[in-house]
């Protein structure tokens, strides 16, 4: 395999992954390198977004509002349901089906393109050169004519509540429960935590929302903003402004057992 190459992405998220597309379809060559790891330890393309963001919580989304809706709207209309339960097992199934289906799509979409796929850890070096570290730790070093950067970010950690990886998680944790959180702590009304709050929610979480700003949703258009803050509060979800978290610490055994807490990205 040539070590040599017109472009090279680090990073194969929705910014890397189509850069690489659009270029080999351009008739360059082209390596992207990607050292995304999913919890059952399988490598794939697709960053933050296929893995643990859009894709995932959007299943959840959808899942978890045929549940709300059989359990709380159903019968308003006439029909009535009986038996009705919550499978999470079934639902995080569907969602990782999801997830490793579009994931694989983009090794063939490469594949069809032309695009050398390299899963490993890609470090930017001085003159046009890349260091590939392969997962099994094997090193190559790339020389590329462009290196196109898209490397994407991080959860952020408060120093007020730090991950512990149980009770305190980022947005990719809280994609992953496997028994739904008598009570869930949000903090940070941004999209991503309201949209994880309303997924809980909709499951039967105790969810309130603590939220720094004085205002709800404070960049977007305001008239979405009031009527999205109307819509989550008829939802249950419990949204409290101007509310800035300071310290995090366990109440009581009970809380331990059954408060969760999401800390924003
Ligand atoms: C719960 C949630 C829901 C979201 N929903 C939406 C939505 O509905 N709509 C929307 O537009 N956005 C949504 N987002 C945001 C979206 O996921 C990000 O904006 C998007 O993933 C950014 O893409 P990216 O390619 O820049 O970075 P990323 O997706 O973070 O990809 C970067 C990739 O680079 C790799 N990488 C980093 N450094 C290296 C290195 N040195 N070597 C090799 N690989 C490296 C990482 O492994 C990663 O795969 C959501 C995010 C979350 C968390």
């Amino acid at each position: 395999m040539s070590d040599s190459f017109d472009v090279v992405v680090i990073g194969g998220g929705p910014a890397g992954y189509p850069a690489a597309i659009r270029a080999a379809q351009n008739k360059l060559s082209v390596a992207c390198i990607d050292e995304w790891k999913n919890l059952d330890g399988a490598f794939a393309f697709g960053g933050t977004c296929l893995n643990a963001g859009c894709i995932p919580s959007k299943a959840l989304l959808e899942s978890s509002e045929l549940y709300h809706r059989v359990h709380d709207e159903f019968a308003v209309h006439g029909i009535k349901a009986s038996g009705v339960s919550l499978d999470l097992g079934q639902m995080q199934k569907r969602k990782a089906g999801i997830v490793k289906t579009m994931t694989q799509g983009i090794l063939a979409l490469f594949k069809a393109a032309g695009v050398t796929a390299l899963q490993g850890h890609g470090k930017l070096l001085p003159d046009h050169r890349v260091e590939y570290t392969a997962h099994d730790g094997t090193r190559r070093e790339l020389t590329a004519k462009n290196v196109i950067l898209a490397s994407g970010s991080a959860p952020t950690e408060l120093r007020s509540a730090p991950f512990d990886g149980k009770r305190i998680v980022d947005s990719w944790g809280a994609l992953e429960f496997n028994a739904v959180p008598k009570k869930l702590g949000v903090i940070g009304a941004g999209v991503i935590g309201l949209e994880l709050g309303s997924v809980w929610r909709r499951l039967g979480s105790e969810v309130v929302v603590l939220e720094a700003l004085p205002d709800f949703l404070a960049i977007a258009d305001q008239q979405l903003a009031k009527e999205a803050l109307r819509h989550l509060k008829k939802q249950g979800l419990d949204i409290r402004l101007g509310a800035k978290v300071t310290a995090a610490s366990l109440l009581s055994m009970d809380a331990v057992r059954s408060a969760r807490c999401l800390a924003r990205e």
